[in-house]
Parts: C-alpha cells; sequence; structure tokens
C-alpha cells in the first residue's frame, strides 16, 4: 500500500478528467458531505469522490485500490450501521446520478444509482404507476433494492429486487457490464439481496406497475391492547388480498398535524395500511375482519391518496440527523408466548421515536423460490425489525438497550437471520445466517467479480477461497 497524505489532492492531481467533485477534508463542504443519516456515525473519509458517471465510478474505485484505501459506495446514505462510509477511506458518492425515466409503454423506470425513491415515486406516479419501494421516501434506492427492497406494495407486487430487470454495474476492475436474466445472470442473481458486495451500480432498471391512488394511513389502538390486537394482526393477514399491506407498529402518535392533539406522543400499537387500489369500499371490506375483532381503536386514518404520499408520511417523524440503533430478525410464526414478549417491550419504548415494525413477507414475495434470488428468506412471514430512535446523543444507551433486549428475548421465537438492510454491524455469522442456503454461492459469486473483496464496506460476503 502507498501511502497518500492528502488524497483529496492526490485524487485531483491522478484523476484529471473527472467528471464530478473530489471533496477532503479541506474542503468546506466536507462536514455535510461526509454525514450519514445516522447520526449516531461520524465517518471522517480521506476523500468523498461525487461521480458525475459510470467513467468517473471506475476511476474512484481504481485510485482507492492503488492507494490501498478502502471503499464505501453511498446511494442515499441512509444505512442504519452507516455502511454508505468509510474512515480514512474512498466513499464513491452517487448524489449526482440521479436520472429518472419513465418508459411508459415498456412499463419500465431506469434509475440512477443515487437516487432517492422519493425521486422515483414522483416520476412514476406522474404515469399513474409505481414500482415496490420501502416506507420513507428519502430512503436510496441502491442500498434499498440491493439488500431486498420491503415496504408498502410488497403483497401485491413482490420486493423490490422481483422487480429488478437490470442494472448497470462498474465491477472492482473497472470493467463496466450489465446483469440481467440474459448477460451476466450469476451476477444479477447475487445483486438480487447481496448488497454492494459485488460492485457499483450505476443505474437500476424496474419494473412498473398499476398503482396510483391507494387507500393509506394507520389504525391506532392503546399500546396497553398490544398482545389483543398483534395476537389479531397474525391470525388476520395471511388471509387478507394480496392488494392490502398492512405492517403491524408499536410506536408513538407523532406530535402535529394531522393526528388529533389530544392522542399527540401517545404510545400505541396499530397497522400502517396501504390498500393498492382506489374502491374505498374493497379497500374497508378487505380490513373490516381485523377491525370487527378488536375494539374501537383510537384512530382509523387510512383515506385516497397518491402512492407518494404515504411513502413520504414518515419522513416528518424521521429526519436525517437522529441517533439510530437498529435490530432485525426474520419471523414465522409469531406464538403467544412471543406475543407476550412483544407486548411486554412495545409497553416499554424508551423514548417516542422508537418503534418495532413487522413487516409482511407474503403474498407475492412468496412467489419466488429461496433460491431463485440471492434473498434466501422466501418462507419467513415477517421481517421484524426493533429500532430505538431519538434525536439526543445523551439517550443513545437507553434505545440501543430497548432494541437489543427486545430483539434478543424474541431471537428464538425468529426464523434465524436478519434482513441485512435492518442489521447493524453484527458480525460474519450474522450475515452467514442472513443468506442462509444461499450463502455459497453467494461467496462463489464474489470470488468471481470481487475476488479482492474491494467492495467491503458492507454486509460482507467474503470471496470463496479455492
Ligand atoms: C428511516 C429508514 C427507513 C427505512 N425503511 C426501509 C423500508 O421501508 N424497507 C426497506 O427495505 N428498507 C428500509 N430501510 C433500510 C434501508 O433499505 C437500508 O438502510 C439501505 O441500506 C439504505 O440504502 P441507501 O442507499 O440509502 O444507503 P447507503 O448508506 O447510501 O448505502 C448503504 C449500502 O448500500 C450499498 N449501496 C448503496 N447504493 C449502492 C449502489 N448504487 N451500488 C452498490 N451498492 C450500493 C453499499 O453497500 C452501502 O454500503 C430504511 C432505513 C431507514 C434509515
Amino acid at each position: 500500500m502507498s501511502s497518500v497524505s492528502t488524497p483529496a489532492l492526490a485524487a485531483q492531481q491522478q484523476l484529471g478528467s473527472f467528471g464530478g467533485r473530489l471533496i477532503g477534508p479541506d474542503d468546506s463542504d466536507y462536514d455535510e458531505a461526509r454525514s450519514l443519516f445516522n447520526a449516531m456515525f461520524d465517518k471522517r473519509p480521506a476523500l468523498i469522490a461525487r461521480c458525475a458517471n459510470a467513467g468517473d465510478v471506475a476511476k474512484a474505485v481504481a485510485f482507492a485500490r492503488a492507494h490501498g484505501l478502502p471503499i464505501a459506495i453511498r446511494g442515499g446514505g441512509h444505512n442504519g450501521a452507516g455502511l454508505g462510509s468509510v474512515d480514512d477511506g474512498v466513499v464513491i458518492d452517487l448524489s449526482l446520478m440521479r436520472d429518472v425515466e419513465v418508459d411508459r409503454d415498456a412499463r419500465t423506470v431506469r434509475v440512477g444509482g443515487g437516487c432517492t425513491w422519493g425521486e422515483v415515486d414522483a416520476a412514476t406516479n406522474e404515469h399513474g404507476l409505481a414500482t415496490p419501494s420501502g416506507i420513507i421516501s428519502t430512503t436510496g434506492v441502491g442500498g434499498l433494492t440491493l439488500g431486498g427492497g420491503l415496504g408498502h406494495l410488497t403483497r401485491k407486487c413482490g420486493l423490490a429486487i422481483d422487480n429488478l430487470l437490470e442494472a448497470e454495474v462498474v465491477l472492482a476492475n473497472g470493467e463496466q457490464v450489465r446483469a440481467s436474466a440474459d448477460e451476466n445472470p450469476d451476477l444479477y442473481w447475487a445483486l438480487r439481496g447481496g448488497g454492494g458486495n459485488f460492485g457499483v451500480v450505476t443505474s437500476f432498471l424496474f419494473r412498473l406497475h398499476d398503482v396510483d391512488t391507494v387507500i393509506a394511513g394507520p389504525t391506532f389502538w392503546p399500546v396497553e391492547s398490544g398482545a389483543e390486537v398483534l395476537r389479531a394482526y397474525r391470525d388476520f393477514l395471511p388471509n387478507a388480498p394480496r392488494e392490502l399491506n398492512g405492517f403491524f407498529l408499536f410506536g408513538s402518535v407523532p406530535p402535529g398535524p394531522p393526528f388529533p392533539e389530544e392522542l399527540h406522543l401517545r404510545p400505541v400499537c396499530g397497522v400502517v395500511w396501504c390498500y393498492a387500489g382506489a374502491d374505498e369500499e374493497a379497500a374497508a371490506a378487505a380490513m373490516a375482519p381485523l377491525l370487527d375483532a378488536l375494539p374501537e381503536p383510537l384512530l382509523h386514518g387510512p383515506a385516497p391518496m397518491p402512492h407518494p404520499a404515504i411513502q413520504g408520511a414518515f419522513d416528518g417523524v424521521y429526519p436525517a440527523g437522529d441517533q439510530w440503533y437498529w435490530r432485525a430478525d426474520f419471523v414465522n410464526d409469531i406464538p403467544d408466548e412471543a406475543v407476550e414478549v412483544h407486548a411486554k417491550f412495545g409497553a416499554e419504548m424508551p423514548t417516542w421515536k422508537c418503534t418495532m415494525h413487522l413487516y409482511p413477507i407474503d403474498g407475492a414475495a412468496h412467489d419466488v423460490g429461496s433460491a431463485d434470488t440471492a434473498w434466501s428468506y422466501r418462507d419467513a412471514t415477517y421481517g421484524a425489525v426493533f429500532a430505538g430512535v431519538d434525536p439526543d446523543p445523551a439517550n443513545v444507551d437507553a434505545i440501543r438497550r430497548w432494541s437489543v433486549d427486545y430483539q434478543e428475548a424474541l431471537h428464538p421465537y425468529s426464523a434465524g437471520g436478519a434482513y441485512v438492510n435492518m442489521m447493524m454491524d453484527e458480525g460474519q455469522e450474522r450475515v452467514r445466517a442472513s443468506y442462509g442456503d444461499n450463502y455459497d454461492r453467494l461467496a462463489e459469486i464474489k470470488a468471481k467479480y470481487d475476488p479482492d473483496n474491494t467492495f467491503r464496506v458492507n454486509q460482507n460476503i467474503q470471496p470463496k477461497t479455492a
């Protein structure tokens, strides 16, 4: 490894035709450029290579490799574990690469590697179309997609990766390749769940669906009803039509409109609904079996809205700059004993932004087999996330403890692994468990496309050694 005392300067000298911007510690916008969504991480990269195109990405990768510097890939910068940056290394920042092109006839959207979902949803909604993403519009397309992509449209349209048709990728050796069912199909398989392990994706091509107006919003019950509501939800959801997504949550009512003042900050349990259709009667009929089985809620808010509105509904509650510590697990069943554990921790949230979500993994997500993509937990029925969140760094210990204790208490009831996009840095065994039987094949594909583990600032799949 050759030493580089001022990588930004060295990069400027060596990357003469770099089209984007090179930002180093001496630049006035360095602090802004290095900040991550999760303020728990305060990483100081040697160089932020804000790339304008795939050629820039290839140059930045080559530069980092030539100087023995670690590389992080930054899409939307939302990663909970802070994996969009790296101390003393090179950040390949894709935030200038945000083109979104809808092909209405082909029913596809081509998306730059640095886009956030809000930009994609806004563009596709102009045509009455959508592709599945998550539940927050500020999340990056890159990280969310490559890890899988669970969200409001999962039951009807599958995971984000189930709608990924093609990706353009800069590999560790600088080569620019396409991955699809016809070109580099092994890479295409690995990208669908394998995260940023295989290269830098500079553009994604997604399939679009007829999703325009949706009936969406929350139903809240008092947190003290947690066990009763969760049992009813568990029994209800598998029989609901695919159009109806509804994730269970423990949380608190946000302290602002449109929520009634008397409910502000009240701890609750409930369901956040998204019925993928405009028919209010059909939506109400789909929700009715759950509502009929339970006492009157504190609030029942689903209403017609454009799809991007529900995608952005949590943005104000969770802006960049909060402290986040979260744990996750895949879940097959929620036996009554596990329901009681949930009810206990749900009632003990240490700060109002703390939350637990159970994202449904069924419907269209179950149409794809466990070995068909890298995302192996197709038999799971929920992705559980235990998110400790608060703006005040002084509360980090409390939110971390709640998240860890909650996850560890329920882990015996889990399917074993976790959704990689909702993990912290939890070690190699946890990554292996999260890919299950697909790990060995991933390690082989990693050895083919990134034998030196150049892309290792991620939930790392280690190249198989001979
Ligand atoms: C508030 C919040 C809400 C969330 N909601 C959801 C949700 O509803 N559903 C869901 O599935 N997930 C959700 N997530 C998790 C989210 O999917 C992950 O945090 C994801 O890593 C974020 O992607 P990003 O591009 O913003 O991250 P970044 O921090 O930019 O990148 C994270 C990692 O992704 C990889 N990466 C990113 N872009 C690329 C690229 N173009 N090419 C190659 N590798 C790349 C890199 O390995 C990088 O280390 C949420 C996260 C937060 C913080």
